[in-house]
């Protein structure tokens, strides 16, 4: 059916998690000791306050693989504008493999066959299979009464899980650069809303996701309710600390 869609992007120490692994070249991986991203400066952080879980959850009068195939579309494409803010930080100096935390991602071609490549390369990989496959009227098709076909499932939790490895890698390695940019804020969101959708789904393994457990347990945690304003006879307080959810127009 989907002859060309043999690629598989594979983690190098899948069963590893939590382990401190080496590089097959001898060196340690950088930032072992420190995560910035799970600093609670920068975990606080998002742009909308909602409960994430009712948002991914299948809307009653909606077909299980429509909501899947507009969810997937959409994190492709906040996926992909979201590394996009950063591409020029990623090239085949700075990121000479696709890592995230211990793993290193190797790109598997059409052919099967295990290619070495770079993160900016495997990125590109992923987003232009990615592009393809939700492009293609046969594997998310878009006219009225046409069937989704029978891989339906397989391509969407393959899609999710190049995405993840998209993100963990944003992470990793570019999660400075998103400060620098304030877009930290949108990184966590986008982050917490896709693997809120991705659990309630069971679309990406969760061998695969564990590597960022740490982060997810604290971004997917409900969001604490709002304390009640000290003074609400005061009409125009000063901003709440829950101001920091605008978006920044760019
Ligand atoms: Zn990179």
């Amino acid at each position: 059916m989907n002859p060309g869609f043999n690629c598989t992007g594979q983690t190098a120490c899948m069963a590893s998690c939590g382990k401190s692994k080496t590089k097959p070249n001898g060196k340690k991986p950088p930032a072992e000791e420190k995560k910035q991203y799970l600093e609670a400066e920068f975990t606080k952080v998002r742009v909308v306050d909602f409960d994430l879980k009712e948002l991914v959850l299948l809307p009653r009068e909606i077909d299980l693989n429509e909501w899947l195939a507009s969810n997937t579309t959409t994190f492709f494409n906040l996926i992909n504008l979201q590394y996009s803010t950063i591409s020029e930080f990623c090239t085949g100096d700075t990121c000479q493999a696709m890592t995230a935390c211990n793993t290193i991602y190797y790109w598997y071609d059409e052919r099967g066959k295990k290619t070495k490549c770079t993160a900016p390369q495997y990125v590109d990989f992923v987003m232009s299979l990615v592009q393809k496959l939700v492009t293609e009227e046969e594997n998310f098709p878009t006219k009225y009464g046409k069937e989704f076909p029978n891989s339906f499932d397989s391509l969407v939790k393959k899609i999710c899980r190049y995405l993840f490895h998209v993100l963990a890698h944003l992470y990793w390695a570019h999660f400075k650069e998103t400060v620098a940019l304030d877009l930290q804020g949108h990184l966590n969101t986008l982050y917490a809303h896709f693997i809120v959708f991705v659990r309630e789904f069971n679309l990406v393994d969760p061998k695969e996701t564990c590597i960022m457990d740490d982060l997810s347990e604290i971004l997917c945690a409900p969001v604490p309710p709002t304390p009640a304003p000290a003074a609400p006879s005061s009409p125009n307080s000063a901003p709440s600390p829950s101001s920091h959810n605008h978006v920044t127009e760019r």
